[in-house]
Parts: C-alpha cells; sequence; structure tokens
C-alpha cells in the first residue's frame, strides 16, 4: 500500500498535489513519500517479529538519499553498503557504524581500510583474499573486524538474468561446496572474526521455492559450521523480495515472506540479518514528468515525456515495467508508446500500452519508481541530474537538487595545452 492516490481530480502525495510540486520544482522529479516509508520499513518488521533476534540493513543502492536514509534510520533500520561512499551516507543519515554491513565483490583496499577504521558491524566477506587483506589491515590497526562469509548457493532465483546474484557461475560469494575450508582458513586469522555466513540471490523476486531452497542450504552449512566448533552467531539472508511493478501481478507479501522465514531458521540460533531494498523503497516513490509532445506514429503514437532513460533507466535496462498514469485523468484511455527524449531507440518505457488518455502540457508518473530510479540517473545527453522531493503530509521538499549543465560543465575543464 502506498500514499500516492486521486483525490479530487488530481494525484497527490500524501496531502501535496503533485501539480504543486511540478510547478514549485520542474519535472522530470522524483517524488517520496515518507508516510509510505514508514509503512513499509513496519510492514517488513512486523513480518520478523516472531523471530528472536533480527537485524534490518536497508540495501542502501536501492536508494541512498540522505533524506531517505533519515526515514529509515529513524525506523530502526541500519545499511547494507556496497561502497564507502554509501557508508559516508549512512553514516550522515544517523545510522551507526555498528549497524552497517559492508557487501560487494569488488571492495578496494582503500576501502577496506576506510571501512574498519569506522568500525562498521559487519564485513559480507566475498573472496578468501578479500577476507586476508581484511584481517591484516584489522590487526595493524589493533582492531577486530566481524565478518560473515558470502556464499553462493547456486539457486535460480527466477528474476531477470541481470538481477540474479546466486547461480554458481555468477560473479558473488563463494562456492557453497568450499565454504567450510575457506571459512576455517579466515577464523584462523588475527584481526578477523568470522561469526557467520550471508547470501543474496537476486532481486525482484517473486518466487519464495527457491530463497527457501537456499536458506536451507546456507542453515546447513552454518550447523556444520558451529559443530566444527566455530562460534556461528549470525545468518545474513539477503534482500531480494520484489515488488507489483504492474498492478495485477501480486509478489508474496513481506507477512508470507517472514513465515516461510521463520520456518527454515527454526532450529538456527542465530541473529537473522536482512538486507531489503526494492520492497522498502520502491512503491514510496514515483517520477513525475510532463508530456512534451504526442507524435503520430506508424502504429501508435509516441507519447514523448520530459523524463528518459537517463533519468530511470530501469526499462532500458532490464526491460522493466512501470505504470504510467496521468496527473489529472480525464477518464478516457488511449494506446500509445512513451519515449523519452534522448537519441537512443531504447530510452522507450512502454510500446503498445493502453494508458491514461494524455496529450502536450498533461503531466504524468511512472509507478514504483522508488528504488533503483534516481540513484541509476545519468546526465546522458547533457541532461540535467534529475532532483528528488520528500513529502510529508502536506508539506514537501526538495531533498536532491536538480544539477544543472552549468555545474557539471563547471567540473571539467580544457587543460593549457588546448588553449591557445
Ligand atoms: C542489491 C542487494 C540487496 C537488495 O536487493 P533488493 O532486491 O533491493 O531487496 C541486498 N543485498 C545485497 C548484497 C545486494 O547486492
Amino acid at each position: 500500500m502506498d500514499h500516492f492516490a486521486i483525490r479530487d481530480g488530481v494525484l497527490h502525495a500524501e496531502d501535496v498535489p503533485l501539480t504543486a510540486i511540478a510547478d514549485a520544482v520542474g519535472t522530470p522529479v522524483y517524488v517520496y513519500s515518507r508516510a509510505t516509508l514508514e509503512r513499509h520499513a513496519r510492514v517488513f518488521r512486523d513480518a520478523l517479529s516472531d523471530l528472536q533476534n533480527v537485524h534490518i540493513a536497508f540495501a542502501i543502492k536501492s536508494n541512498p538519499n540522505l533524506a531517505v536514509l533519515r526515514v529509515l534510520a529513524r525506523e530502526g533500520f541500519g545499511g547494507d553498503i556496497v561502497s564507502t561512499g554509501e557508508m559516508k551516507r549512512a553514516l550522515a543519515a544517523g545510522m551507526k557504524a555498528r549497524d552497517i554491513v559492508f557487501s560487494g565483490v569488488g571492495k578496494t583496499r582503500g576501502e577496506l581500510r576506510e571501512a574498519i577504521d569506522a568500525g562498521i558491524g559487519q564485513f559480507n566477506i566475498e573472496l578468501e583474499e578479500e577476507g586476508v587483506a581484511i584481517a591484516q589491515f584489522a590487526a595493524k590497526m589493533g582492531k577486530t573486524a566481524t565478518a560473515v562469509l558470502r556464499v553462493n548457493p547456486d539457486v535460480d532465483a527466477g528474476t531477470h538474468a541481470k538481477i540474479s546474484t546466486g547461480l554458481k557461475d555468477n560473479k558473488f560469494g563463494v562456492p557453497i561446496g568450499r565454504a567450510p575450508e575457506i571459512f576455517a582458513r579466515l577464523a584462523a586469522l588475527d584481526g578477523l572474526a568470522m561469526r557467520g555466513v550471508a547470501l543474496h540471490i537476486g532481486s525482484q523476486i517473486f518466487d519464495l521455492a527457491p530463497i527457501e531452497r537456499a536458506y536451507a542450504k546456507v542453515g546447513a552449512l552454518a550447523m556444520e559450521l558451529r559443530a566444527a566448533g566455530f562460534e556461528i552467531d549470525r545468518v545474513d539472508l539477503g534482500g531480494g523480495l520484489g515488488v507489483p511493478y504492474e498492478r495485477d501481478k501480486a509478489p508474496p507479501t513481506p507477512a508470507v515472506y517472514g513465515e516461510m522465514v521463520a520456518r527454515v531458521t527454526k532450529d538456527w540460533d542465530v541473529t537473522l540479518m536482512f538486507e531489503p531494498g526494492r520492497v522498502i523503497a520502491g512503491n514510496a516513490g514515483v517520477l513525475l514528468t510532463r508530456v512534451i509532445w504526442v507524435k503520430p506514429g506508424v502504429h501508435r503514437p509516441y507519447v514523448i515525456v520530459d523524463a528518459a532513460m537517463n533519468d530511470l533507466a530501469r526499462p532500458a535496462m532490464y526491460d522493466a515495467w512501470h505504470d504510467f498514469e496521468a496527473v489529472e485523468p480525464v477518464g478516457k484511455r488511449m494506446v500509445a508508446n512513451i519515449a523519452g527524449p534522448v537519441c537512443e531507440s531504447g530510452d522507450t518505457f512502454a510500446m503498445n500500452r493502453e494508458i491514461d488518455a494524455v496529450k502536450a502540457g498533461d503531466l504524468a508518473v511512472f509507478r514504483t519508481a522508488g528504488a533503483y530510479g534516481a540513484t541509476m540517473a545519468s546526465t546522458y545527453n547533457s541532461r540535467a541530474l534529475v532532483p528528488e522531493v520528500m513529502v510529508d503530509g502536506a508539506a514537501f521538499a526538495v531533498v536532491a537538487e536538480r544539477v544543472m549543465p552549468e555545474a557539471l560543465i563547471a567540473a571539467e575543464h580544457v587543460p593549457d595545452f588546448l588553449k591557445d
């Protein structure tokens, strides 16, 4: 459930008509609803309330906006980071270093040192050499880094190939069969406290069966390690729960997911860690855009909007679906293609789609754009970097400015050898 709804004929975010945001900030612009973020955080937490020890780390890569992180920090969430840039954001938003988990297959040595120095709560180690490096750096600093070993359970999450991460040929984690020997070697190192295992098999998952299989495999590994004498006090179950990009296709609810987790993990006796991203932020944001032209096409008209693939990359990158709705619908429908201004045929949000009838000048939104939206934005075609707004009841604030071409140009330099 979200807080974007039509009231008096106008789509509102909470109590703010989106027309008011377009007037004040211009378009395109991402609009987030604080109440929706909070609701999703609570629904997720409540779904896990039967479990004993739970730590939730929001996957910051899904939406790293400081205001968004601040809302989630206030809900007690930590952060799952994949770079020290994200670590800085998490800390700046008020998350505690000890509540931060550092994932990712290519943490640089510099990043590892920075994160050890900051005292982050957990490193999710993706390969043996990385664990050795963490141990050496920590020992040199007189510290002990807490870590878990990320394993690749070789389970097909049944999602898009670009967001599948748990197949044996994917770049993430160590092969589950080799995990015991690698874990044992790392556990023997000074500077490193190996405390458990982690997995994350993919994103936008609709079918719980593969996650359940992967969890069972990782649980068996954790029990095997404990039986071998290692102190195992946590298992990190990753993120990946899907969201309904299309109104009539519903993923499993957090409650159903929580029941599955409770069933699979009931004898583990560990702290369970979760790294949800999309399920928290996805439906808490829309991308507000204005129709520039409705251009006649061969089969269907093209609705050309002022948002483009540089603002919302998911359709171009993953063939993703985002519902498109008029901000002031007139009750009529049309079938159209929807595209942005960027000079790429891939800058197309939808083909042959039945949508609210719109004309030039109308406002519309792409729904479910709160996750993997603004964070993937670029300035391709020398377009401004898209801004972000957060709504709170009847109030709203710009939480990321539109970075204009002038500012981007100011960061570039023509070298002396070209000045004559
Ligand atoms: C991307 C990612 C997540 C979050 O995935 P969602 O599908 O957004 O829930 C969690 N953990 C890791 C390690 C990730 O890479």
